[in-house]
C-alpha cells in the first residue's frame, strides 16, 4: 500500500481514462475557447442517461456566495426553498411556489434546511415562518458533457450515436463532446463520422501528460443553449467529418422544469467532485495505490498490476486484503490507516482547487 506513488502511470481502463478526462478538465477548460473556472464530476445525469464527466462553468464571484452555503450539495427538496426563502419572515406556504407534491414533504426539506443553516426559521403558533440567510446565487454559467471513449471500435461507436443524440436532443447541456484516445493510433474518420454534427471531438493524448498539450479539437461542437442559433457550419470542422445531415440552422428553448434540473446536476457536481471514487472503492485494501500519471493521481491495484475498475475494486474482490486493524488504531501513520490518508489527501486536492476559482 502506498499513497501517490511518483511512477508514471497509463491507466487502461475507461474508468482510469475517465479519471484524466476529469484532471485535464479541472486544470485546462475550455479547449478552444481559452481557461474558465470549473467544477468537474463524474457520472452524474438523469435517470435515462447517465454522463462520464460533466464540467460546469462557473461565475467566479456567484461561486464564492455559493461556497457560503457550504461544501454539501443542495438536493431538490432543499433547492425548492433554499431558491425561493424570502428576504422577510413569512409563513413557509406563502413564501414558496406550490411545489406539485405534498406541502408536507416541504415542511420536511425546510427544517432540513433550516438544520444545515440554508435558512432561518421559527415558528409563530402553529405555522412555521422562514427567512432567508443570504440570496442563493446564480453560480452555473454552462454545463457540459463529456462521453468519455479511450478506444473506439465500431461497436462502441454504434452506441454512442444514440446516447450522443439523446443529449443533443435533450439539450440538458450546453455543450456535448466526446473525448477519445489517440495514443499510438489514428482513431477510424468514419467512426467520427457517425456521431451528431452537434458534439464535439477532443483527441487526447494522455501519455505525454494532462494539460492542454495532450488534447486537440478535432471538431467543434455546437451551442446547445437555450434560444441559441445551431449553427452547423460545413466548414467548421475538419473535412474527413463530412458534410452533417440537416446543416442550416434551428433554436431550441428550455422550460423551467429543464432549468431546475440542470441545477440539481450542477449542485450535484458541485457537492461530490470527481475525486469521490474513494467512497465505493477500497483505499484501505493494501493492495490499493495512488499512482500519478503527469499532473492526475489515478487508483492503481498492486494485486492486478493495472487500474482497478470502480465495480471490481469492492470488498468482494477475491484478492481484497484489507488493512490489519492496527493500522487504524494508534495513530498509524499520523492518524488512521493508509485507507484515511488517502481519502484526507483527494479531500485537499479538492478543496484546493475550489479555493483557486475563488482566486480566479
Ligand atoms: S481491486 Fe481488489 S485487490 Fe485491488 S485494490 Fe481493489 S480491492 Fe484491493
Amino acid at each position: 500500500m502506498s499513497t501517490a506513488s511518483t511512477t508514471t502511470v497509463i491507466p487502461d481502463a475507461e474508468f482510469g481514462y475517465e479519471l484524466l478526462v476529469c484532471r485535464y478538465a479541472e486544470l485546462a477548460w475550455h479547449p478552444d475557447a481559452g481557461p474558465r473556472p470549473v467544477v468537474v464530476s463524474r457520472q452524474l445525469g438523469t435517470k435515462r442517461r447517465r454522463w462520464d464527466t460533466v464540467v460546469i462553468e462557473v461565475d467566479p464571484d456567484a461561486f464564492v456566495r455559493r461556497r457560503a452555503f457550504g461544501p454539501r450539495t443542495i438536493d431538490s427538496d432543499l433547492l425548492h426553498v433554499v431558491r425561493h426563502a424570502p428576504a422577510e419572515w413569512a409563513w413557509y406556504r406563502d413564501a414558496l411556489p406550490d411545489p406539485g407534491y405534498p406541502w408536507r414533504y416541504v415542511r420536511r426539506a425546510v427544517h432540513r434546511a433550516a438544520d444545515r443553516d440554508l435558512i432561518e426559521k421559527r415558528r409563530r403558533g402553529n405555522r412555521i415562518r422562514i427567512r432567508r440567510k443570504r440570496p442563493y446565487p446564480d453560480w452555473v454559467r454552462r454545463i457540459v458533457a463529456i462521453e468519455n471513449k479511450p478506444d473506439l471500435d465500431a461497436s462502441a461507436a454504434d452506441r454512442l450515436v444514440d446516447q450522443l443524440a439523446h443529449d443533443v436532443d435533450a439539450a440538458l447541456a450546453d455543450e456535448v463532446w466526446l473525448a477519445t484516445e489517440t495514443t499510438g493510433e489514428r482513431v477510424e474518420p468514419a467512426l467520427l463520422r457517425e456521431m451528431p454534427v452537434e458534439v464535439g471531438i477532443l483527441m487526447t493524448d494522455f501519455a505525454t501528460g494532462v494539460d492542454a498539450d495532450a488534447v486537440r479539437v478535432d471538431w467543434h461542437p455546437s451551442d446547445l443553449a437555450p434560444n441559441s442559433t445551431l449553427a452547423i457550419d460545413r466548414d467548421d470542422g475538419p473535412a474527413d467529418r463530412g458534410d452533417p445531415p440537416g446543416g442550416g440552422s434551428r433554436t431550441r428553448g428550455r422550460d423551467g422544469e429543464v432549468v431546475t434540473r440542470r441545477l440539481e446536476i450542477a449542485e450535484r457536481a458541485y457537492g461530490k467532485g470527481w475525486r469521490s471514487f474513494h467512497d465505493t472503492m477500497r483505499p484501505d485494501c493494501r493492495n490499493f495505490e495512488l499512482r500519478r500519471s503527469g499532473r492526475a493521481l489515478v487508483p492503481y491495484c498492486a494485486a492486478k498490476g493495472r487500474t482497478p475498475t470502480a465495480r471490481e475494486c469492492a470488498g468482494s474482490c477475491p484478492e481484497f486484503a484489507p488493512e490489519p486493524p492496527g493500522w487504524r488504531t494508534n495513530g498509524w501513520p499520523i492518524e488512521g490507516g493508509p485507507g484515511s490518508g488517502i481519502r484526507r489527501l483527494l479531500d485537499r486536492r479538492r478543496r484546493r482547487l475550489r479555493d483557486g476559482i475563488e482566486r480566479s
